[in-house]
């Protein structure tokens, strides 16, 4: 048999393999993650009593894993923007997304971090999709604590469910590869 047959097959099963480790490694990462969010609450406006109220005991945001506020967007994996965003803040609002570590999500917490809500004025952003990217989107003024939740449910699933690729490591270079590619910069 001709040494090109098999390469095919073997190739075959080395991505199978891959994919199977993969899909293993990706399930327990994305089990992790949804269970342990760190939320930077980005309150500009009365949507924050509402974020309290699903914080507080009658709600308990603690029973998703998602309990722990955190005021340094370094610390923080879920970014909620919680109110009105005017166009003051948009830079503010995008810094803060940007000091964030990857993997990273954002919620809009009510129609005024949606769409600018019935502020529909030069003044105020209509919506903070126009500055950041955004995965789930609440609406009402304000939202109810159990929409909250559910927008936050929905958040886990799509967390769970993201692919983790597998990253093949470039082959070392040598010295005289190195040197030619300094050279080349
Ligand atoms: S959505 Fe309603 S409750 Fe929330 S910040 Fe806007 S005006 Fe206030």
């Amino acid at each position: 048999m001709a040494e090109l047959d098999v390469a095919p097959a073997i190739a075959t099963r080395r991505d199978e393999a891959i994919g199977f480790f993969e899909r293993v490694i990706s399930r327990g990462l994305g089990w992790a993650r949804k269970y342990s969010l760190f939320t930077y609450p980005f309150a500009t406006a009365c949507c924050g009593m509402e974020y309290m109220s699903v914080a507080a005991s009658r709600y308990d945001i603690a029973r998703f894993g998602a309990e722990f506020p955190r005021f340094s967007p370094r610390q923080a994996d879920l970014l909620m923007v919680i109110g009105t965003i005017n166009m003051k803040q948009a830079p503010i609002l995008k810094r803060v997304y940007e000091q964030m570590c990857e993997p990273k999500w954002v919620i809009a917490f009510g129609v005024c971090a949606s769409s600018g809500g019935f502020y529909d004025n030069y003044a105020v952003s209509q919506g903070i999709d126009r500055i950041i990217p955004v995965d789930v989107y609440i609406p009402g003024c304000p939202p109810r604590p159990e929409q909250v939740l559910d927008g936050l449910k929905l958040l886990q699933d799509k967390i769970a469910s993201q692919r983790h690729r597998a990253i093949e490591r470039a082959p070392e270079l040598r010295p005289g590869e190195r040197d030619l590619l300094a050279a080349m910069k």
